[in-house]
């Protein structure tokens, strides 16, 4: 078997690789790509996770066209963003291009004696919902439709040695369980990245919105908001709402 982890520096892709490690006890690799996000700090962040579990890490850079990309250009963020249509910070189909990225990965590393290859990513339902369409690439139909075209293209899985796997832990649950489950694999929330600003939080933009409610959800205080002492002010601003 072999494993590799899509790890952005957020708290999601984080948590869905301290749970692959659990399940299948190691990464191959890990990889971090530079689509031309607004702040470098998520992908140091990326880097200081895998440091932190002990796994390959690698970067990549992809030429994502910048026209009218919130990720690339953090003013033009709209500060709380409609919940019922596509996000502005909606990268167009930004997780095909980083499975498509692992899966190439993935079949270099896998060889006749692996008998599977697991791609992770920690794509949730609180991006996309019926009722809650932020990112439509991250809906269960889309990864499960993936992981097809993957397997049906793949030379290591025509010639009969094994299958290809997306290993999406959180495509059925939210954030909170998200939060949930790290709490409970120990996972270092303090050494993540949510905001659009990078850290510390701006406590504005609905990433940090998110990210909020789903702490507060799951009944927990987030270890980066305390340790920048900046619970209080979330508590404040979104507690009562
Ligand atoms: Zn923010």
């Amino acid at each position: 078997m072999k494993v590799i982890a899509l790890l952005s520096g957020g708290m999601d892709s984080g948590v869905a690789t301290a749970l692959a490690i659990k399940v299948f006890g190691k990464i191959d690799y890990s990889i971090a790509i530079d689509y031309g996000q607004s702040h470098k700090a998520e992908i140091e962040t990326s880097r200081q996770l895998a440091l932190h579990y002990k796994i390959p890490w690698r970067m990549l850079h992809i030429p994502i066209p910048k026209g009218g990309l919130a990720m690339a250009h953090p003013k033009d963020i709209v500060r709380e963003a409609p919940t019922n249509r596509i996000s502005p910070t909606y990268v167009p189909q930004r997780n095909l291009l980083l499975i498509s990225i692992a899966a190439s990965y993935l079949e270099y590393l896998l060889t006749k004696e692996d008998e599977e290859g697991i791609i992770v990513i920690g794509v949730h339902r609180t991006d996309w919902s019926p009722h809650h369409p932020i990112y439509p690439d991250c809906s269960y139909s889309f990864i499960s439709a993936l992981q097809t075209a993957i397997n049906i293209g793949s030379r290591f899985v025509y010639e009969g040695n094994g299958i290809i796997k997306i290993f999406a832990p959180f495509v059925n649950k939210t954030k909170a369980d998200i939060v949930q489950t790290g709490m409970e694999l120990h996972f270092p929330f303090d050494k993540t990245v949510t905001c659009y600003r990078g850290n510390p939080p701006c406590i504005n933009c609905p990433s940090c919105r998110a990210r909020y409610e789903a702490f507060k959800e799951a009944g927990y205080k987030d270890p980066l908001l305390t340790k920048y002492h900046l619970w209080d002010k979330a508590e404040e601003k979104w507690g009562s709402k």
